[in-house]
Formats: structure tokens, sequence, C-alpha cells
């Protein structure tokens, strides 16, 4: 099949209006927010800013549909039909969901058509193969009970994404959620909130009744917080800093104990030892992990710690692979290379790099930004050198394409320098001897390791997540799927009968 052409023109994309909820959309009289275009900063539309009202309708509405429309009490089987059929109309709007998202996000157009398009549709048949998959437990009682572990839905699962990959984290926190026969009220960042509606709406047309997927938009600290307090949310998932995290937690805890999976901030290492295989594949997947989406992921392989014997070679042969990142508009399909996501998020990037060079960083290779963008912040790549492990780019998560470069003499301390005191996301391990990558593998405390590789495969039954501040629990997996239910222990004496 020919890839059918990209290009488009911005002003010509049509925007989700409002909130969706109950099935459908809804205008509020509520403020708006103003939405603009990462790529250049123009005003590309407005979101409602819900009120606590606006989401206690939401969430109505959805606990409502989750009492009476059979959602969650259909066989799973029958739950995964309608998943299958979203994710095939997923598929088949492949080109207007890229489009979309490349207008409101970080997105390149092509990267979206190419990899978050088709992984979005993979998340969501993944869990619909899934929903019938996982059972309970037989237990080992007496002979003359029988006991087992029921396992059921909460009932409406409060959602809350971030902006770097909004069509993928919908999916994240949908996919098991619904396949598990929950309803979902989600809020997505103000920043990117139009792909997330425009996949509420496919559900609707696949087939899932109305209520089920709900879409409300509005900021954290407010919107945000209403959904995380309403007391008719059972569970919350959410995905965004750590900060905040901690902030949802609390407000989980004081308002119905309520289960969280909280996929948190990272600060990941890529641990070099001095004999790898090929240092040009090394180098690649170097410069990859940490600029892909302009550094704006959570698993951004940013802090370098590379043997001392191979550190000059690396850093040229990573220099080599950055020297061709180019900016441009992310609605042309030649366009690989995304921007920073806000102004705010820009300066907080600068003043990161600032507050390194204050303390004695030194740029080896980049920084600044792109010219010739308008409005839009595409960070040029770079790489920081003198640095310790006290160095704000090296503590801190920058959320932009800096990577710090650290090198040591032996295993051990190479293996002390990959950890980070607060973070435990990912880690990157790059060398040609297993033993030595498999024993820094059980030393590294981070949730997912990839071993002379970086980032995720296609793999959805791979969970991802974090260890320490990164996060409590999984997306993805069989993880994500048990994590979207409750557990029912039910013990039965049938001799006594
Ligand atoms: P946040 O973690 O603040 O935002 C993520 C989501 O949470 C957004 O939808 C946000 O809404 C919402 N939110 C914010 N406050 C609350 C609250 N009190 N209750 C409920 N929801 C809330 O990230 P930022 O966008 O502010 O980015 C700041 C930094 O966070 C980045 O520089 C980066 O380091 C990190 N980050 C990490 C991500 C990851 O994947 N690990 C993803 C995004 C950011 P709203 O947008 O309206 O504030």
């Amino acid at each position: 099949m020919s890839t059918p052409s990209l290009d488009f023109d911005p002003s010509a994309v049509q925007l989700p209006q409002g909130h969706f909820i109950g099935g459908a959309y809804r205008q509020t009289d509520e403020a708006q927010i103003a939405v603009l275009r990462p790529s250049d900063g123009k005003l590309l539309g407005h979101v409602p800013d819900a009120s606590a009202g606006t989401v206690d309708f939401a969430v109505s509405n959805a606990h409502e549909a989750w009492k009476t429309s059979g959602w969650a009490t259909r066989s799973p089987r029958e739950r995964a039909k309608v998943l299958t059929r979203w994710a095939e109309l997923i598929d088949h709007h492949a080109v207007s969901l890229a489009q979309l998202e490349a207008v409101s996000s970080t997105r390149p157009v092509a990267q979206a058509y190419a990899s978050d398009v088709p992984f979005t549709a993979e998340a969501i048949r993944f869990f619909a193969e899934l929903a019938d998959k996982l059972g309970g437990d037989i237990a080992a009682t007496r002979r003359d009970s029988l006991g087992f572990v029921a396992s059921e839905p909460y009932g409406v699962i409060g959602a809350i994404t971030p902006w770097n990959f909004p069509l993928s984290m919908c999916s994240w926190k949908c996919g098991p959620a619904l396949a598990a026969g929950n309803a979902v009220v989600l809020k997505p960042s103000e920043m990117t909130p139009f792909s997330t509606m425009r996949l509420a709406e496919l559900a609707v047309e696949a087939g899932m009744p109305a209520g089920i997927f709900n879409v409300v938009n509005g900021r954290g600290a407010t919107t945000g917080a209403a959904l995380t307090r309403h007391p008719d949310i059972s569970k919350i998932s959410f995905t965004g800093s750590t900060r905040t995290g901690a902030v949802i937690m609390s407000d989980a805890a004081m308002h119905g104990t309520k289960p969280v999976t909280l996929e948190l901030g990272g600060k990941s290492p890529q641990l070099v030892f001095e004999r790898v295989t090929n240092l040009e594949h090394t180098a690649r997947c170097i410069a990859s992990g940490f600029i892909a989406n302009g550094g704006q992921a959570c698993v951004a392989g940013t802090r370098l710690i590379v043997h001392r014997g191979i550190a000059d070679a690396l850093v040229d042969a990573i220099k080599a692979q950055l020297r061709n990142v180019a900016a441009g508009p992310l609605w042309r399909s030649t366009t690989a290379y995304s921007p920073i996501i806000s102004r705010a998020q820009a300066e907080r990037i600068d003043r990161l790099v600032e507050e390194s060079r204050a303390s004695g960083a030194e740029v080896l290779f980049g920084g600044g930004y792109f010219e010739d963008t308008d409005e839009g912040f595409f960070h040029r790549p770079a790489l920081l050198g003198n640095v310790t492990s006290d160095t704000p780019a090296v503590r801190e998560e920058l959320f932009g394409p800096v990577l710090t470069v650290q090198t040591f003499d032996d295993e051990d301390e190479g293996i002390a320098l990959a950890g980070h005191p607060i973070y435990g996301l990912a880690a990157g391990i790059h060398s040609s001897d297993i033993g030595q990558a498999l024993r820094a593998m059980r030393r590294i405390a981070a949730g997912t390791v990839w071993i002379n590789r970086y980032g995720r495969s296609g793999d959805m039954i791979i969970p991802t997540g974090g260890f320490k501040q990164s996060g409590i629990g999984k997306d993805l997996g069989r993880q994500a799927l048990e994590a979207s239910m409750r557990h029912k222990s039910v013990l039965i004496d049938f001799d006594a009968m």
C-alpha cells in the first residue's frame, strides 16, 4: 500500500469543540483556554475550562452509563469486539488523526502517522485481546470449601494525561480501563486536547455506549483536581510530573482513599561500557534516546555515563548523528524533529541549562534554538560536559534535548553514576559483554532497562512504569489490566449446605 501524502494546510484542520460527555460534544459558556500550535506559536483554537459543575456532570453521566448501559456486565469478549472496532476506526482515520496530532502537539505528521496512530490502535487492540484472558484465581483451600478471587471493574476511572504523546497516552489509560469494564472520564492537558476528543468520538462510532468514555477539558489545578476529588471516581490513573503526581496522590488519599497509577518523571541514564560491538549503533541509540520528541519523553535517556576509554570517540559519533537535525513545520511530511511544547517549557529548559553552566558545565555541542521558526521553540540538541551529580541538568528532569556527559573508569563507578537519588524510570545499558550488562541491569533501580537499544518496541505486553519517585504501578502489559480491576475474595463451604 502506498503512503498517502501527509503534507497539509494547518488552517484547514477541523477541531473538535467543547467537552465530550455522554457520547456527544457539549458546548458550555465557561471561560475559554487558548490552544497554540507548538510548531509556530500561532493560535489554533479554544477549549472550555471545565468548572467543578461540568466535572460533576461528566462523572455523573459516566457513573449512570456504567450502571445502566451494560458495558460492565457484558462478557469481556463482547467488550473486546467494540474495542477492536475502535482500533480499526483509528487505523481507518490514520491520516486525519496524524494531522490533528501534528497541528496541536509536538509530533511531526510523518511520525504521528508512522508510530503514534498505529501504536494507539495497537494498544487498544492489545487490551481487547487480553480482556478475557485474565480471570481470577482458584485458591488452595480445604477440600470442603471453594475459594476464589473474582475480578471486577472499579466503576468510573479518572484519567489525567500530559501533552507529550496525547494519542498514545489516551490509549494507555483507556485501553485497560475500558477492557476491564470501567467507564472513564479523562482530562487531557489543556495544551493538547483535540486528538483525545476525536478518539472518544470514534469510540462511540465503534459501538461503545454513550457516557462510557468522556473527555473534560480544563486546567490541572482546577478541573484535574475536581476530577481526582469527585466521590464517584473510584481510581485515578495519571501521567505527568513527579510534583503533580504527589499532589494527585495526596488528593486521592484525602478524598476517598482511592488507588492511583502514577507514571511520573525520569532522568534516565545511558550507561556505555568500554566494549560495545558497534559504536555507531550505540551513538544512534543515544542520540535518538534523548532527542525523540525534542527530549519531551518521560523515558528520555538524558544522562550519558560512558567509560573514559571510549568517551571521545562516542561523543564524536553522537555529534555526527545530530548534525543533520533540522526544524520544520510539523505539517510537512519531511519534518522529523519536534519543537518544545510552549514558551514556559522552553524557559524552564533555558533556566536549567544556565544554572548548569553557572555551576561549571560546559556546552560541548549545540544548544540554543533554530531560527526562522516563527514563534515555535525548536531547541537544538545539546551536549553538556564537565558536570557532576549535583549539576541541575543531571539532577532535574529538564524535558528538552539536552544530554549530559559523565565518564567512569570501572564497572562499579559506572553503575553508581547511573543511579539517581529520586528517579528510576528507565535505563539504557550498552555492552558487548552480556554478563556485565546483566550485572548492571540487576543493580540499577529502574522500572525499564534496555540493553543495546534505547526505547520501547511495539510489544504492548511489556509494561512501563517507574521505581522510586518515577511512579507507582504500570501502564501497558497484563499489569495495567490487573490494576484496572479490584479483586474480590470468595469462600464457599459447600459441604455445609
Ligand atoms: P504536569 O505534571 O503538571 O501536568 C500533567 C497533567 O496533569 C496535565 O493534564 C495537567 O493539567 C494535570 N494537572 C496539573 N496539576 C494537577 C492537579 N493538581 N490535579 C490534577 N491534575 C493536574 O506537567 P507540566 O505540563 O506542568 O510539565 C512540567 C514538567 O513535568 C515538565 O517539564 C516535565 O519535566 C514533567 N512532565 C513529565 C511527563 C512525563 O511523561 N513523565 C509529562 C509531562 C510533564 P494542566 O496542563 O492544565 O496543568
